[in-house]
C-alpha cells in the first residue's frame, strides 16, 4: 500500500506555513495517479497557497509496482528524512536512485520490459559520441522503446531543451551479450544501476 505522513512546511518565499501530504511509499497499483504524476515530474512540486510560491520538494520514498516486480527506492542527495523500511524481498528487481528524474527512468526502463544494466550501457555508447561535439556534462535519459529502437533524451550541460536520439535495438542486444559475457547478475539490495557502473563493466569487458 501507499503510505503517506503529513508535515509542516514553511514557505521559504513568505514565511507561512501549510501542510504537504509526503508519501514514503507508492504503490503503483494503488495509486495509478501518483505513478502519472512522477511521469510527469509533477509529483514533487509543490506550491504556496498564500503566495504562490513553487518549488520542487523531492523527498525519499519507494516506489512499488507489485505486477511488474520492481521497487525504486528514491534518495535525494541532502534529503533528512528517510524512506519506509521495506522487509527483504527477494523477488523483486530492487534499484536506488538519487533524484526524481531517474526513478520516472527507472519505471520507464522496467515498464518497457528491458533491463537496465544492458540500456546503461547504450547510454554510455551514445553520450561517448555525443561528448566528442559537446564539452562538458551530457546525460542521457530512457524515454521509450518502439519499433526496433529505443528513444533517449540526452541533457546537454547549458542547454534548456533536451535533444532526443534514437537508437536500434541491435545495440541493446549487443549490450546483453556484454553482460552475458562477464557473467553480470543482477544485484540483490537495492543496488544503484547507473553511468558509473556502465563505465566499471565496459572497462571490466575490455580486459576480458
Ligand atoms: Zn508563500
Amino acid at each position: 500500500m501507499s503510505t503517506a505522513i503529513t508535515k509542516d512546511i514553511v514557505c521559504p518565499e513568505c514565511g507561512q506555513t501549510q501542510k504537504l501530504e509526503l508519501y514514503t511509499s507508492i504503490n503503483a497499483k494503488e495509486n495509478p495517479e501518483l505513478r502519472r504524476d512522477i511521469l510527469r515530474e509533477s509529483v514533487f512540486d509543490w506550491e504556496c497557497r498564500h503566495c504562490g510560491y513553487t518549488a520542487q520538494m523531492a523527498y525519499p520514498t519507494i516506489y512499488h509496482d507489485p505486477e511488474l516486480g520492481f521497487m525504486v527506492c528514491l534518495r535525494p542527495s541532502g534529503a533528512v528524512s528517510k524512506p519506509e523500511t521495506i522487509p527483504a524481498v527477494k523477488e523483486l528487481i530492487k534499484r536506488s536512485v538519487k533524484n526524481p528524474q531517474e526513478l520516472k527512468e527507472k519505471i520507464l526502463i522496467f515498464e518497457a520490459g528491458l533491463d537496465d544494466a544492458a540500456i546503461e550501457l547504450v547510454k554510455n555508447a551514445i553520450v561517448t559520441v555525443i561528448r566528442k561535439s559537446f564539452d562538458g556534462n551530457v546525460h542521457a535519459y530512457f524515454c521509450k522503446a518502439e519499433e526496433d529502437e529505443l528513444k533517449f533524451a540526452i541533457f546537454i550541460k547549458g542547454r534548456q531543451e533536451p535533444i532526443y536520439q534514437k537508437t536500434q535495438m541491435a545495440v541493446y542486444r549487443q549490450s546483453q551479450e556484454v553482460l552475458r559475457t562477464l557473467d553480470y547478475k543482477d544485484p540483490d539490495d537495492f543496488a544503484v544501476v547507473n553511468s558509473k557502473l556502465a563505465q566499471r563493466l565496459l572497462d571490466q569487458y575490455k580486459s576480458v
